[in-house]
């Protein structure tokens, strides 16, 4: 295969970042805009030894997922990355993507995933579901006054098909139009990146959701609006308006925001609601853009926590808070932890908002403060810290392991594992498995429609074994359990063969072994490579295996 090459291909799986891939004797190619089940004829741009990537020419066949995307632009604004597709299609694309990660990078067997996977939960409406919107404003190629996105690397602006992003409230359309005129009539000039000129550089749109409350804050280039008042007067007749502000940058930088906040009408914030928990957000708040699905995230987090106002729970990359304080309100005490101060100081707003008093948050390191609780509690009580639930809701890159072998160390009775990716949560997921946890229950959930983003709830919870227990306080030097060391492998497969007259692997040791709760050697767990599938234990043999361990008393 080689460049400028012209193939036909069935394009047969998706790409994480939402492109069409496809084979053509054994070579893959990813392909952007072709849909799984299009035949396409394509144009390889880039040939490597094992994969290249090429460009769409021409569909010779759609696919049948091949809905068309509401939005014109769709294909040239990347924001949402899948909008061709049917939207049920979408969601069997996450769902299959969550399974293969936990399975292949998480070592998960696939009949336990099978067992505790809930379906997705999708959106009953997968459109109008975001309630931020940030939209630069400038000219386009014929120089108009417009709010987009920026096409490619140019300067110039594409304007979002009748100033409406379907992904986006409905409001947002009238407001933009109101804020344009208004920059004509009184030739406000908008900013422009590389003369580091003009005034207007963003305008950032806010929904509450649950409250109907509008925000519109215009991030400017300097500290005034010529005529101020007017937009103002027109923007505050829209009903539902709550504030309006200005965002003073005047960096060069692609930075959106600054710092500064001046207020023009309203307050200075809006409310909204997820559940019964109240949240102030003002534009510089970080908040979840999906509220009606991150209810449900939230919801299933909290189910699986299950808690009984007893426990002791903590919410680690705690954001705003939004989850500590949907599991204050029913256990003992949550403590959160983020490294943004700002959040920190919102989350302890929000508790206060909402009359929450069984909370406390601390700034910094999840994977240090953590840690560093754990040895001064320690130290001053002579015993280890317990907590009874861990949530944790990383970025992508997912948990630190010197954080995974803190919580390992504080056996709490659950870990709830909040992720907006799949890969890093597999692989953290392994680590706990291989620590003492397994998964009980899973569910991925849609948060961002037509995009390849999808997040995920799993509950793992400690296995309960004496032996398993005993171990866990070794585990930084051991590599061999105290459990395993009861009967070698060969002693199991001796006992095996013995009384059954069948023949077991080491690896199907380790997979009962496993399924029963005691700590396995890593080397046994790990698939060979990232694709490589694992041969499954069969039943009779595993009935024999947990004969022997029965015998030797490790079970
Ligand atoms: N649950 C939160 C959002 C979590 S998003 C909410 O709903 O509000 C992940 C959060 O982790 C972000 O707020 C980010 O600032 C924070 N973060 C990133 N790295 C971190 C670290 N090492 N320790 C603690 N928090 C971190």
């Amino acid at each position: 295969m080689q460049k400028n090459d012209i193939v036909r291909v069935e394009i047969t799986d998706i790409g994480t970042s939402g492109e069409g891939i496809g084979k053509v004797d054994g070579y893959t190619l990813f392909i952007k805009d072709a849909v799984i089940g299009d035949v396409v004829e394509a144009k390889i741009m880039k040939a490597k030894k094992n994969f290249g990537y090429a460009r769409l020419m021409n569909i010779i066949s759609p696919s049948e997922m091949r809905i068309g995307a509401r939005c014109p632009e769709a294909k040239r604004c990347g924001g949402c990355q899948i909008q061709e597709m049917d939207y049920n299609a979408q969601l069997e694309f996450k769902e299959r993507k969550v399974k293969n990660n936990l399975i292949r990078l998480g070592g998960v067997p696939e009949q336990l995933l099978e067992e505790v996977m809930e379906p997705i939960c999708g959106m009953e409406e997968p459109f109008r579901y975001r309630n931020k919107a940030q939209f630069p404003i400038g000219r386009d190629r014929d120089g108009k006054l417009t709010a987009g996105f920026y096409a490619g690397r140019t300067h110039s602006i594409i304007p979002v098909p009748e100033l409406d992003c379907v992904l986006g409230a409905k409001e947002n359309r009238q407001i933009l139009r109101v804020i344009l005129e208004y920059m004509e009539e009184f030739s406000v000039e908008p900013y422009h990146e590389e003369s580091h000129t003009g005034l207007v550089r963003h305008v950032l749109l806010r929904k509450g959701f649950s409250t109907g409350e509008l925000m519109v804050c215009l991030v400017i280039n300097g500290k005034k609006l010529p005529h101020g008042e007017v937009l103002v007067e027109r923007l505050a007749k829209i009903p539902g308006m709550t504030s309006i502000t200005l965002n003073v940058n005047r960096e060069k930088t692609n930075v959106i925001m600054g710092q500064e906040i001046i207020l023009l009408y309203g307050k200075p914030f809006i409310t909204d609601r997820i559940g019964e928990v109240k949240y102030q957000i003002s534009p510089l708040s970080f908040y979840q853009v999906n509220p009606v699905q991150t209810e449900k995230l939230y919801a299933t987090a909290l189910q699986y926590a299950g808690l009984a106002g007893k426990e002791t729970v903590w919410d680690l990359y705690c954001g705003i808070g939004t989850i500590s304080l949907f599991l204050a309100k029913e256990a003992r005490q949550v403590y959160g932890v983020e490294i943004i101060p700002q959040a920190i100081q919102d989350a302890k707003k929000n508790a206060a908002l909402n009359e929450i008093q069984n909370t406390e948050f601390y700034v910094g390191k999840a994977e240090e403060v953590l840690p560093e609780y754990y040895a001064a509690y320690e130290k001053e009580h002579g015993k280890k810290a317990h907590a009874d639930v861990i949530v944790v809701d990383p970025p992508r890159k997912g948990c630190d392991e010197a954080l995974l072998r803190t919580i390992v160390k504080m056996q709490p009775e659950k870990v709830v594992y909040v992720s907006c990716d799949p890969a890093t949560l597999a692989r953290d997921v392994k680590y706990l498995r291989e620590n003492g946890y397994e998964v009980r229950k899973a569910k991925a959930v849609d948060q961002f429609p037509h995009t390849v983003h999808v997040e995920t709830v799993c509950l793992l919870s400690k296995l309960h074994s004496d032996q398993h227990i005993e171990v866990e306080v070794k585990m930084d030097e051991l590599d061999l359990t105290a459990a395993e060391s009861k009967a070698t492998y060969e002693e199991i497969k001796k006992y095996v063969l013995e009384h059954t007259g069948l023949k077991v692997s080491n690896l199907y040791i380790a997979q009962v072994k496993q399924k029963c709760g005691i700590i396995e050697r890593v080397n046994y767990n790990l698939p060979k490579s990232e694709n490589s599938r694992q041969p499954k234990c069969p039943p009779e043999k595993e009935k024999a295996i947990k004969e022997a361990l029965e015998y030797f008393r490790m079970i």
